[in-house]
């Protein structure tokens, strides 16, 4: 029996995380977060202050997996959990400029398609209804405007120590939206076959709601 496949793609900040969580959990399916995977690789490289021209070579020791605990997603470099390390704004930029790495993304490649081989999964990132997984059963492609993702950020992140300034949060989102859409290898862009869904003017139940819609009209 095959299983069912449903990709949300977008720029940072758009809700992806959130929302994939929420309808996932409705409705007994994986959620995967594929920006850890990234994020963790970037994670090692400067843990092990891996040159730029060594970063391929060095990919062969860089054992990254998931374990879902619970319906919760954990990543692993080697048998560290290191899911509690990677979600800082030096590691977001890491990872978007290490993302851009075609041997990075060959690297993640294998992994993300087995997690959807074999289970029922919402998958978030940049490149899975391109390029991941083109057949999936639904692709979303959820955006918002740079200042309402960036709004919502800062919004997070102001609960946090150390907060960074709007400013900053809002050009680190525009670098990033760059950086992810212009690059040659996978770059952020919606399929052919994919719902637009913005969530400027939507209320996070709202957005929910529309891409709960969205997947059981298809499913
Ligand atoms: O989604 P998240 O913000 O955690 O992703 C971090 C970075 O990883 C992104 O800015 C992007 O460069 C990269 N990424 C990617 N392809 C994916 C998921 C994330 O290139 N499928």
């Amino acid at each position: 029996m095959s299983t069912i496949n449903i990709a949300i793609d977008g720029p940072a900040g758009a809700g992806k995380s959130t929302i994939a969580k929420m309808v996932s959990a409705e409705m007994g399916y994986i959620y995967v977060d594929t920006g850890a995977l990234y994020r963790t690789i970037a994670i090692y490289l400067k843990e092990n202050n891996i040159a730029d021209e060594d970063i391929e070579k060095s990919l062969e020791n860089a054992d990254v997996s998931l374990k879902f605990i619970d319906g919760t997603q954990r990543v692993y470099l080697g048998d560290r959990d290191v899911t509690g390390l990677i979600r800082t704004p030096e590691i977001s930029m890491a990872a978007s400029r290490t993302s851009a790495i075609p041997a990075v993304r060959r690297h993640l490649f294998d992994l993300q398609q087995k997690i959807a081989r074999e289970n029922n999964i919402i998958m978030d990132g940049r490149d899975i209804g391109t390029v991941v997984l083109p057949d999936a059963d639904v692709k979303i492609y959820l955006t918002a405007t740079p200042e309402e993702r960036a709004n919502r950020r800062y919004k997070e992140l102001s609960e946090k120590p150390d907060c960074p300034s709007y400013d900053d949060v809002l050009n680190d989102i525009i670098q990033r939206d760059y950086q992810d859409m212009n690059r040659t290898a996978a770059p952020l862009k919606q399929a052919d076959d994919a719902v637009l869904v913005d969530s400027t003017n939507l209320t996070l139940e709202q957005a929910v709601e529309r891409i709960t819609e969205i997947i059981r009209e298809r499913i």
